[in-house]
């Protein structure tokens, strides 16, 4: 999968890709990250990438003309020619808020284009004729889309097949199955008096499974319930939650 990410920013990237499961990634030649410094494809001698807004006000705005050119010259489109059916996405606080949904959606893509804004944000024209969808990583403001994109590309790389060590990983972990994930314990057995719950320790495998799945109701019954109205449920499972319910178990 090819991710193009547009910035003013560039050198904000260089050691994300550099580390751990991205960096694998690429080697493996599951990920092709292009970075593109959206200056690059400003026309004036200065190389200008935003401007004042119309109307007053404070703070700066991302100009058109460095952005359209930016996305057709990356898409190898001439200027104003149509552009291949390549999500272009910007992020952007007012967008459909990230989920593991969404990237498994764009997970399916071959080729994703991300544009990260700055300032007070990009001009409107670009959102309305440039962009093809938009996304938020959550309710809150940040400076630019440079974390935002990390955010995505990291969600995004951990589903593709053959990325992670364990293929099981990503299928397990929350969101993925609707459910938040169940609890993890490793060695010691017992660590200053607080000890693994037996079960873990049994060897017996569907005795774990069973107690993975209860782990991972409880969790979501606690925490996020909301959650628990969106997956199907199995006659067990229901029972299970009855339970919880009727104890109101902590
Ligand atoms: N004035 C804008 C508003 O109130 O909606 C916020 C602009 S923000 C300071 C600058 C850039 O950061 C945005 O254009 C966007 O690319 C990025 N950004 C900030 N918060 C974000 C979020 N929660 N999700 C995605 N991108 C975000």
């Amino acid at each position: 999968m090819r991710f193009d990410i547009l910035t003013v920013f560039p050198n904000l990237f260089s050691s994300i890709f550099e580390e751990s499961i991205l960096k694998r990634a690429i080697e493996m030649g599951y990920l092709e990250v292009h970075i593109h410094n959206i200056r690059d494809y400003a026309t004036d001698k200065h190389h200008i990438t935003d401007d004042y807004p119309y109307g007053g006000g404070g703070g700066m705005v991302m100009k058109p003309e460095p952005l359209f050119r930016a996305v057709e010259g990356v898409l190898g489109v001439r200027e104003g020619g149509a552009l291949p059916p390549v999500p272009i996405i910007l992020l952007c606080p007012q967008g459909r808020t990230f989920t593991q949904a969404i990237a498994k959606e764009l997970s399916g893509y071959p080729r994703v284009l991300l544009i990260c804004g700055r300032y007070e944000g990009v001009d409107e024209r670009v959102r309305v004729h440039l962009a093809t969808d938009e996304i938020s990583i959550g309710d809150y403001v940040l400076s630019g889309g440079e974390l935002p994109a990390m955010v995505v590309v990291e969600a995004v790389v951990r589903l593709l097949p053959g990325v992670l060590g364990d293929p099981l990983g990503a299928r397990q972990d929350s969101f993925a199955m609707g459910l938040l994930e169940y609890p993890h314990y490793t060695r010691p057995a017992v660590y200053r008096g607080y000890a693994v719950p037996e079960v873990l320790l049994s060897g017996n495998h569907a005795e774990i499974a069973r107690w993975r799945r209860r782990e991972a109701l409880r969790r979501t019954w606690q925490r996020r319930p909301d959650l628990l109205a969106r997956i199907e449920l199995s006659e067990e499972d229901r029972l299970f939650l009855r339970e919880l319910e009727e104890k109101k178990a902590p």
